[in-house]
């Protein structure tokens, strides 16, 4: 991977063709650090969020040993890039043969599941082994949060109860309980409610939990959705942990996949084509900008311009974009609305920021595009949850000048790693 001081760097050397993935593997650090230092507990990454080979290194390399796995490639990808680490497959439907795998091949030993029928799986599967970590799934409420995860996975309150009970007899190891509160959780106060959930459901099985995992949802910040500081979803945790029946050695877990990551990455685009308010991109929502069209999230966007060996930021008078991806599919199309300089044109660059969390993470080869490049910047995030940014989510604004400023790409410096 070529390293460059900023992307504006990268335009200007070699005005690439393909979408670059920006890696910032210092906004990785920072967060890795972050979560190690604030939650009082173990920290598993979830991987769908990035399974980029530098993120996990750059995890690893800041104390993030733990990662939160749901599949047999995911957990090969997890062995090759940090050998001897933690793995938890967190999936609450596996096939028996990638419990099997997992166990015997791989020495995992916690489990996820939501029914008596999953549970026996996994017994099953690993020959009724005694050193399980098995980890009921509850559903809790999604209050608060962009995308639900409870309609798909989690028991109910009624039949919770049962579940832990037959958990805590099946195994010698640890029996916990797990949640996600929903992606991108915008009120931190749910974490708390969910862990009410939860001690309710142990009181009625007459349990304690070895293990409580909050799992993920916390949040990054995007145009228009500037979340709580993490400090106040900590508060939250911590307060929940504190009511809840546990007994002294019970250990607290989190799931993290956004938070850690969601800041570390952007993707540079280039421009294939104007077409009145909308924007031909070579990149889409087959490609890192799935988000973008399905949930149709305003990203943070800046237009950069190569000319004659020179590269510039440009500037002013914006004017709010729409984009269309590469592929063939009229799905294929980013509403935005994307606020940039109104002389934007074929052949220009834009970075789209925060998109380090289900971006490269959801690409596709449909219609032949996709094939994205990844390259090492050393600059800033767009925006930050942990006071990394020079400058917050620029804020739609309207210029009545038609002067389009330049700042010019300061010197030809590179970082090198
Ligand atoms: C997706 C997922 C996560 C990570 O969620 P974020 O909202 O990205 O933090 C954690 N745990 C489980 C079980 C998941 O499915």
């Amino acid at each position: 991977m070529h390293t460059y001081h900023t992307p504006l760097d990268l335009v200007r050397e070699r005005s690439p063709e393909r979408p670059v993935a920006i890696a910032r593997p210092d906004a990785v650090a920072v967060a890795a650090r972050w979560f190690q230092d604030k939650f009082k507990g173990d920290v598993f990454y979830a991987v769908k969020a990035n399974p980029s080979p530098w993120v996990i290194e750059a995890l690893v390399a800041n104390g993030v040993t733990s990662f939160d796995v749901a599949s047999i490639p995911e957990i090969e990808l997890v062995a090759e890039h940090a050998p001897g680490s933690r793995m938890a497959f967190m999936h609450p439907v596996k096939s028996r043969r990638a419990i099997s795998a997992a166990y015997f091949d791989h020495g995992v030993r916690t489990f996820s599941f939501d029914t008596h029928e999953e549970l026996a799986k996994i017994l099953d599967a690993t020959g009724n082994a005694k050193d399980l970590n098995l980890i009921v799934r509850l559903g809790v409420q999604a209050e608060g949060a962009a995308y639900s995860l409870a309609g798909k996975f989690g028991v109910d309150a009624h039949q919770a109860p049962g579940l832990m009970l037959a958990a805590r007899r099946a195994t010698q190891d640890l029996m916990g309980v797990s949640f996600h509160v929903g992606s991108q959780c915008m009120r931190p106060t749910a974490y708390q409610a969910a862990m009410t959930q939860a001690s309710r459901a142990l009181v009625r099985a007459g349990v304690f939990a070895d293990v409580v995992d909050v799992g993920g949802g916390f949040p990054s910040v995007y145009p228009g959705m500037v979340p709580p500081a993490l400090d106040d979803y900590m508060d939250s945790i911590e307060r929940g942990f504190a009511e809840m029946m546990v007994h002294e050695t019970t250990e607290l877990w989190c799931e993290p996949g956004r938070a850690l990551v969601a800041e570390a990455s952007s993707m540079l685009v280039k421009v294939e084509l104007k077409k009145g308010d909308a924007l031909y991109l070579n990149d889409g929502s087959y490609g890192s900008l799935f988000d973008a069209a399905h949930s149709k999230w305003p990203f943070p966007v800046k237009l950069m311009r190569a000319e004659d060996g020179e590269a510039a930021e440009l500037e002013g008078n914006l004017k709010p974009l729409r984009f269309y991806g590469p592929t063939c599919d009229a799905i294929d199309h980013m509403p935005g609305p994307f606020w940039l300089p109104e002389d934007v044109r074929e052949g220009d660059y834009i970075e789209i920021g925060m998109l380090g969390a289900y971006g490269v993470a959801m690409n596709t080869r449909f219609n032949g595009f996709g094939d994205a490049e990844t390259a090492v910047c050393g600059d800033a995030p767009m925006a930050s949850m942990y006071g990394l940014a020079r400058r917050s989510i620029p804020v739609p604004r309207q210029e009545n000048e038609n002067v389009v400023k330049l700042s010019r790409a300061r010197g030809k410096k590179r970082r090198r790693r």
